[in-house]
């Protein structure tokens, strides 16, 4: 059977390992098995929220509220803008998916750093469009000048914090760049780790209200997956001017996103104490990583979310991830992004000393 031939170029996202497959294909106990792959929060969700959703469970039956009224509201009174400056979708990635299909013929630009998230890509590819990557693989802002100068662009993606490397650009130098850019060009936020960043440094805080008032081109995203521990309930949202928000509903299926994940969210977002809880636990966590890779000389990005991405030498990196895997810890392997490294999520205490124990065994590490 022949498709459209511009599936030929367009790459299958391969998400991090599910446990289930560990499971299945390492014969690991599923309680032995530490997922540190994807960046969800290691410390689960909020007892508030489960609760919430036991009660909720019960309207399984009914289609969800397709206005998405309560959910709207809370985000719109948490960012300080209106119910009609918010889009929700099943994970923000769905709402990274309805940017670029209203922005994009086969004649558009899409400009994005060199490693960065993996679906601008993809969905930039299912319209033809073509790709523009800046040389450095972290974000370099002259860098996106240069290229935007001589070649326009359509869409821009700034990921603020940027994953896979886990660095963030200072929010300053992000509206500085804001004002340079043409009106017609849309410019995305992904803001789907902020919550860390501006935990860790407030100069890399996004003022999301300021943005959109400011730039009418620009578009915030935000997600449950990460911070507020949602990951397996595909709920996130989009924050923008009415006319970019309207013209994303046009592609918007109805009923994207379930009661559940629904009712999820408004009642995260009323806990926030559990989040700072776990974003506080994720920085001390982080340092014993940075503590344990200056000791053993391994380089590292300092990273402003819940993952470190690590270089492992001489050691080959796609080996590494493997032999962790087998002994029951999924890590990201970096070699597809093209860096011999990993990405590990930053997990609990515990699981944090297994990784350090397995990685000293598998880099032949001396104790020092
Ligand atoms: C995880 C992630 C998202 C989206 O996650 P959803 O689960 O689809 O909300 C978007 N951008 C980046 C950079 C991410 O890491």
């Amino acid at each position: 059977m022949t498709f459209n031939s511009v599936l030929d170029n367009v790459n299958i996202y391969e998400a991090g390992k599910p446990i289930e497959l560990v499971v299945r294909d390492y014969g690991i106990d599923p309680k032995d098995i530490i997922k540190l792959a994807s960046n969800e929060n290691p410390y689960g969700t909020s007892p508030k929220v489960i609760k919430a959703l036991q009660k909720k469970s019960s309207s399984a039956f009914v289609y969800p509220d397709d206005s998405m009224y309560e959910l709207k509201e809370a985000l719109a009174k948490r960012f300080r803008v209106e119910d009609k400056n918010v889009i929700i979708g099943a994970g923000s990635d769905q709402i990274i998916e309805f940017c670029v299909h209203a922005k994009c013929t086969k004649k558009s630009k899409v400009l994005m750093a060199k490693t960065t998230f993996a679906m601008y890509e993809i969905y930039a590819k299912q319209t033809s469009a073509t790709i523009l990557k800046t040389p450095s693989d972290q974000h370099n802002l002259d860098e996106f000048r240069k290229i935007y100068e001589k070649e326009g662009a359509d869409i821009i993606f700034l990921c603020l914090p940027n994953n896979p490397m886990g660095e963030c650009l200072d929010a300053k130098d992000v509206y500085k760049f804001l004002d340079e850019i043409d009106k017609d060009t849309l410019v995305v936020l992904d803001g789907a780790y902020q919550e860390y960043a501006s935990y860790k440094d407030s100069a890399k805080k996004i003022d999301v209200k300021k943005v959109i008032k400011k730039y009418p081109n620009v578009i915030y995203l935000g997600t449950f997956s990460k911070a507020y521990a949602l990951g397996g309930l595909r709920v996130g949202y989009g924050i923008a001017n009415i006319n970019i928000i309207q013209n994303l509903y046009k592609l918007r299926p109805p009923f994207n996103v379930t009661t559940l994940s629904l009712e999820a969210g408004k009642i995260a977002l009323q806990d926030e104490k559990f989040v700072q809880k776990c974003i506080k636990k994720n920085f001390k966590e982080m340092k014993r990583y940075e503590k344990y890779c200056v000791n053993n000389s391994l380089k590292f990005i300092p990273s402003y979310t819940n993952f470190i991405t690590i270089y492992t030498g001489k050691a080959i990196s796609k080996e590494i991830a493997q032999k962790l895997l087998e002994l029951g810890i999924i890590v990201r392997d970096m070699t597809g992004y093209g860096q011999n490294a990993i990405r590990i999520t930053i997990g609990t205490k515990e699981q944090n000393k297994k990784v350090f124990k397995s990685l000293d065994k598998l880099l032949n590490l001396k104790k020092q």
